[in-house]
């Protein structure tokens, strides 16, 4: 009997885990299958699909919107990512107990670093965005030795609270700044911007002057599938600027949960050619 894994979420069809998942098994050659199941909507629906998955020998699971709060309450550890995002992406069932992980911050570093080839250390790294993908990608960033790190929102109090709690998890060295994107015209330019609002999905972008972009950085959208959104169309009118989406990072946390789950760290570089789409 092949060994289980699943996604859960709810609405799941859209996902490309199922996808991803069984592209990584087939090329290094582990035996198991990788399903989507639906949470649904109905209060209590996600503890029950979790238990019922573990019941039938359910080995790991990725978690996706809106489940990954409850994913984290579910588990008996969670990882620091994981509770510094105050969410998870991926559990799995690990000698009696239910354990926690968030991969997303990992994968955009590792999308930024490798996948893009733009070293983070010692660079000024700015985060639009105050939600859970924000929340998810500060400590990665940290680790990764960013000098300067900013936090910027639509809503200035949001930011400054997100970074509030999270400084003392922060490296003493690190510059921060936090608050509304209307500080931007006062901060030096950044060399890598990361738009981690959700206003790609609404055709819109976060309020950045193109000064805020360091020519030969890169501005990176974490939405994928849109194209070229407003804000990349906006980073291109910055002089060379380099751009791009969010793909990576979705390959890069899928390749960091299915290792953590079977010990073999698959190649992306084939997947992520077979679902990166053309920005232009
Ligand atoms: P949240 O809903 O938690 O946060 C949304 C954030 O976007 C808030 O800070 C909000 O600001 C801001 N925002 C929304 N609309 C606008 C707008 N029109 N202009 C300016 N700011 C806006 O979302 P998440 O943090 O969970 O996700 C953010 C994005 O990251 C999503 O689009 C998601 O698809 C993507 N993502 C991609 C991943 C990948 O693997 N590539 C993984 C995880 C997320 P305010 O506080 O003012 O409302």
């Amino acid at each position: 009997m092949p060994d289980r894994y699943a996604v859960i979420g709810h609405p799941i069809a859209h996902s490309k885990s199922p996808q991803i998942h069984t592209w990584f098994a087939e090329a290094t050659g582990q035996d198991m299958v990788y399903e989507a199941i639906d949470g649904g909507a109905e209060p209590g629906g996600f503890e029950q699909a979790l238990h019922a998955f573990a019941r039938h020998g359910g080995r790991g699971m990725n978690v996706t919107l809106p489940f990954k709060l409850q994913a984290l309450a579910a588990a008996d550890v969670a990882s620091d990512d994981a509770r510094a995002a105050g969410a998870a992406n991926a559990l799995r069932w690990h000698e009696g107990r239910l354990e926690a992980q968030n991969f997303d911050g990992v994968g955009l570093v590792r999308d930024i670093e490798v996948n893009l080839g733009q070293p983070l250390r010692g660079k000024a790294v700015l985060v639009l965005g105050a939600g859970g993908a924000t929340r998810g990608a500060l400590l990665p960033l940290a680790r990764a030795g960013v000098a300067r790190l900013a936090v910027l929102n639509r809503t200035a109090s949001k930011a400054v609270a997100l970074l509030d709690e999270l400084a003392a998890n922060l490296p003493p060295a690190l510059a921060l700044h936090s608050g509304g994107t209307d500080l931007l015209p006062g901060l030096p330019a950044f060399d890598v911007v990361i738009n981690a609002t959700s206003a790609s999905l609404s055709a819109d972008a976060p309020a950045v002057p193109p000064q805020a972009f360091a020519p030969g950085g890169l501005a990176y959208d974490m939405v994928y599938g849109k194209g070229l959104t407003p804000f990349l169309r906006l980073a291109q009118s910055a002089p060379n600027v380099r751009v791009a989406d969010g793909v990576g990072m979705l390959v890069e946390q899928a390749a960091e949960a299915f290792a953590w789950w079977r010990g073999v760290r698959p190649q992306t570089d084939d997947v992520l050619k077979r679902l990166t789409v053309p920005l232009a």
